[in-house]
């Protein structure tokens, strides 16, 4: 029987019982969502970025109004997974994110004049128009919420897809923040990959999208009709280099949280362990014992650290990357264990694993760690580079070492002796198949308009 793909029949990963179905939204809603937000869009250009901010920190003062930042939080945590104390983290950061990026936009829309030979000419980012905001299920509201923020900042009105896993979370987010606007600037719509594909086909002007590199070339297909403006967060397959020298207790302490935490559903997780043959026993011990002391359990209990997987299918990825890992030769240093009910997997550390391998190859996303021995940094960077993900990278080692090897790993974001960071205005941004187009920063969120030249001709001076 093919599935009824007019009902999303999401289930609470900490038990496996469905949740109550959800209709899908119909071709006919999103167009009509597509529809309001063509409508709303001249107006909502014209408003300007101070204008929009102001009604936009309303929608997210609403968001944080007790009751509902708490509603949020226990429906991520019921949809996905997540322990409880991080869903509600997860709310609070994507509310932080407003100021900083409404000062980001406010200095991105400014216009700039050059001159020159009697000319003059203004470089101004007007909006595109209809932006298409497409999210996973890892972070269900503070991913979107960059994305969503940015576009309409940036004056564009959005039509927002939340992922099939999580789409109360994602109706929740959104339905507040639009009560706060002008009709039509922000609309959901609900649904799995045909129902955003159906976006596309009604025409839009602009994909924000994060998600797997798969969907983000189906995307990349489906925009090539009209030329559609994309900016594309996609997966990860992160390395973290160990050289000799280290600080081991950090670096491993690093690579668990990184690596384990979200139980692995992080676009930016420490997938692959690259360690020196020096220091590999060392700091794979030390991997081994944080891992074996994170707390596995119900994400609404207190004292949970790591949550169930959010579905079974990704269980099922996750157990089979490791299975035929484990079948060609790589050791597991903690036990492979998956239970239920729910999707249940206690963090794994996996050594004597090879390049070839589908876990090292694939992105996993799941609690799972491999460590890689190398004999040099040089042999620690190529093996760090062969893969098509370029997402995030770390470096753990004396400073200056750990800088030299940095500057050569082919990775959007890289952190030294720390984890990456998009602090201060700089941008989210993958590099090779992790990312086309950026967000966050002055320039990431230029990509949201279009810039238009006007040139005049001015009396020499
Ligand atoms: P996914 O690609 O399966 O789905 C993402 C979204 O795309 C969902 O809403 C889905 O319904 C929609 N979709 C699927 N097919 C589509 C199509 N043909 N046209 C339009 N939309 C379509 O990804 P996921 O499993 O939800 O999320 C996990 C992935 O997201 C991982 O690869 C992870 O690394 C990545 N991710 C990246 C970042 C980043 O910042 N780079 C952040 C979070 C997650």
């Amino acid at each position: 029987m093919t599935p009824d793909v007019s009902v999303l029949t999401p289930v609470d990963p900490a038990t496996g019982r469905p949740h109550p179905p959800l209709p899908c939204s119909s071709a006919e809603d999103v167009a009509a969502a597509v529809e309001r937000a063509r409508r709303a869009a001249p107006a909502w250009a014209r408003a300007g970025v101070r204008e929009r901010a102001t009604l936009i920190e309303r929608g997210i003062a609403a968001l944080g109004h007790p009751e509902t930042a708490e509603a949020l939080a226990a429906s991520i945590t019921s949809e996905m997974g997540k322990p409880l104390a991080k869903a509600r983290g997860e709310v609070a950061v994507a509310r932080s994110r407003f100021a900083p990026y409404a000062e980001r936009a406010e200095a991105a829309a400014r216009p700039t004049v050059a001159r020159e030979g009697g000319v003059e000419v203004e470089v101004r980012v007007c909006p595109l128009g209809v932006a298409a905001v497409i999210g996973p299920w890892n972070f269900p509201v503070a991913t979107p919420n960059n994305l969503v923020l940015s576009s309409l900042l940036m004056g564009n009105t959005v039509v927002f897809k939340p992922s099939e896993v999580t789409p109360r979370t994602g109706l929740a987010y959104a339905e507040r923040l639009a009560e706060a606007l002008p009709a039509g600037v922000l609309s959901v719509v609900v649904g799995g990959g045909e129902v955003g594909a159906e976006i596309l086909r009604r025409g839009v002007d602009l994909v924000a999208f994060t998600g797997s590199i798969r969907t983000g070339q189906a995307i990349m297909r489906a925009a090539a009709d009209r030329m559609t403006r994309l900016v594309l967060e996609l997966g990860g397959k992160d390395p973290l280099v160990v050289l000799p020298g280290a600080d081991l207790d950090r670096a491993a302490a690093f690579a668990a949280a990184q690596g384990f935490g979200n139980s692995g559903q992080v676009c930016v997780a420490v997938e692959r362990a690259i360690v020196h043959r020096d220091v590999a026993d060392a700091f794979r011990d030390r991997l081994v014992a944080a891992a074996e002391a994170l707390r596995v359990g119900d994400p609404r209990e207190a004292d949970t650290d790591l949550g169930p997987l959010a579905t079974a299918a990704q269980r099922d990825h996750v157990l089979a990357q490791v299975e035929a890992a484990v079948a060609a030769g790589a050791r597991a240093c903690t036990a492979v264990r998956c239970w239920g009910p729910g999707f249940y997997m206690a963090p794994l550390v996996l050594d004597r694993v090879e390049p070839s391998m589908g876990i090292v190859q694939e992105e996993t996303f799941g609690p799972v760690v491999t460590v890689e021995t190398v004999a040099s940094a040089d042999e620690a960077v190529a093996r760090a580079n062969a893969t098509r993900y370029g997402l995030g990278a770390s470096v753990f080692g004396p400073d200056e070492e750990a800088a030299a090897v940095a500057r050569r790993l082919e990775a959007g974001m890289v952190g030294i002796n720390r984890g990456l960071s998009a602090a201060a205005g700089a941008p989210w941004v993958g590099w090779k198949m992790s990312g086309y187009g950026y967000a966050r920063s002055v320039e990431g969120m230029r990509q949201f308009g279009v810039p238009r030249t006007t040139a005049r001709d001015v009396a020499e001076a």
